[in-house]
């Protein structure tokens, strides 16, 4: 009996020593998953139009404030284009011009037009997770299955982290609208080296490949490329114009200057990208 006790406390023993370091090496954030190999790559997507129609969900989480808060998302469309073009919102982030324009709608009530501007985002993550293209989670499973470290890279308001069906893949997401990053929004490299930091930070050692895959050539492909990056293009058939842009001039004249970059990997859809990543 003394002997299985012994047996007992040398396995929890063991135990002990493999768990410590791996809990170490997460940071103790069990929201996110581990690198499973040192060798694994780091991959970052861009979220619209890459892992979702960005028009479908913008229309939808513009629906819903519309029918939530009796503000006709055509009006709030229309106050931030106009702001857009006034000093005021000239060089304001996308979620600063929306405030102002709700703000302007309702007469002033700024404490009204925050709350307004969160439950827009909330219901932009959740029209993400109704509209994601359906090889995104069967890519993110076998990017899973590799154990790459998984980011996201985007200058709008989704946060995977927020969007169920995504959450558990993604170790970090870094966004232009936060305030320790704006205004560099992609294609500025500011926001692709938080991205670095950000992954240094969880573990990742920085001998390994990274990628970057993203649907724009100027804001992902060029900008990725120059921080070092290897890069897919992600051009699906039938992608509808985002008619929502309230993009500055500085972003279209950037966009306009890498049009015609080149990737490292040229696809129509996600699927089977993990094995291509890996071989
Ligand atoms: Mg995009």
């Amino acid at each position: 009996m003394a002997t299985c006790v012994r047996a007992a406390l040398v396995c929890w023993g063991l135990c002990l020593l493999i768990q410590v370091p791996v809990h170490l090496f997460c940071g103790g954030n069990s929201s996110f998953r581990s690198l499973r190999s040192s060798r694994a790559a780091v991959v970052t997507f861009d979220l619209d139009d890459t892992l979702w129609p960005v028009v479908e969900v913008v229309e939808e989480a513009n629906q819903q404030i519309a029918r939530a808060y009796d503000l006709p998302a055509d009006q709030v469309m229309g106050a931030m284009r106009r702001l857009r073009r006034e000093p005021v919102g000239e060089s304001a982030s996308y979620t600063s011009l929306r405030c102002m324009a709700y703000a302007e709608l309702l007469g002033g009530d700024e404490a009204t037009a925050e709350e307004i501007v969160k439950a827009w985002v909330a219901a932009r993550n959740r029209a993400g997770a109704l509209h994601l293209y359906p090889d995104v989670v069967p890519c993110l499973e076998g990017l899973a299955s590799s154990g790459a470290m998984v980011g996201a890279i985007t200058n709008g308001a989704g946060n995977p982290s927020d969007i169920p069906p995504l959450a558990d893949f993604f170790h970090f997401c870094v966004s232009a609208e936060e305030d320790t990053i704006f205004p560099h929004r992609k294609p500025s490299p500011v926001i692709f080296e938080e991205a670095l930091a950000r992954a240094r930070a969880l573990g990742w050692s920085g001998k390994t490949e990274w990628w970057h895959v993203g649907d724009d050539l100027a804001t992902d492909v060029a900008a990725a490329s120059r921080v070092g990056m290897r890069t897919v293009h992600v051009d699906r058939p039938g992608q509808t114009e985002n008619r929502f842009s309230v993009s500055s001039k500085e972003e279209l004249a950037a966009r306009q200057a890498g049009a015609d970059s080149e990737p490292d990997l040229q696809v129509s859809t996600l699927k089977g990208l993990a094995e291509r990543i890996a071989s």
